[in-house]
């Protein structure tokens, strides 16, 4: 996911150049998402180059429920400013902006790699409590049977832990 952005950084302020990506399997932190897709636009603004476009990542999830693995899409839409580090005609080192991003760098060689910001808007993007469908019924935490393919002869209390800490308190209230 790089750009070489030199005829945009010679250009005037405004013009802009489209790009469609797509990359797979794309690396995230220990994990990876299968196929990344979407379409960038790169505008050159006043100090650099901004980058906005709409992307969706085919990653694996694991149930929050029953723990399974399953195949979800995110989508989320890209928006950052990324700036040279050198001016493109002279050459002269240039300071970054104080309320930029650290990695939001264009380098010596007029490089401009979104893959990290992408990186970061899958990770973010993706659900904190993924669920293989609306109704995953989980495992029992007794027996460890998926509920969702049979049922098991536990009690139906104790399937219900998340009560246990509660009723631990009121019979401790009682006394
Ligand atoms: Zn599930
Ligand atoms: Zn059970």
């Amino acid at each position: 996911m790089q750009f070489n952005v030199a005829g945009l950084l010679k250009g005037p302020g405004g013009a802009t150049q489209r790009h469609k990506l797509e990359e797979s399997p794309f690396a995230l932190d220990d994990t990876q998402a299968e196929h990344v897709w979407g379409q960038v636009t790169l505008m050159r603004v006043n100090d650099g180059i901004w980058v906005t476009g709409n992307f969706r990542a085919a990653i694996t999830c694991s149930c929050s429920r029953c723990l399974k693995s399953f195949a979800t899409t995110v989508r989320f839409h890209f928006d950052e400013t990324y700036y040279p580090t050198r001016d493109i005609n002279s050459g002269v080192a240039i300071r970054l902006p104080e309320d930029a991003e650290q990695d939001a760098t264009i380098d010596d060689h007029h490089i401009l790699d979104i893959s990290e910001g992408v990186r970061q808007e899958i990770l973010l993007s993706s659900p904190m409590k993924p669920l293989c469908k609306p109704n995953c019924a989980g495992i029992c935490p007794s027996c460890g049977t998926d509920l969702n393919e049979s049922t098991c002869p536990c009690p139906k209390e104790s399937r219900d832990r998340r009560w246990a800490p509660l009723m631990g308190m009121l019979s401790q209230g009682k006394n």
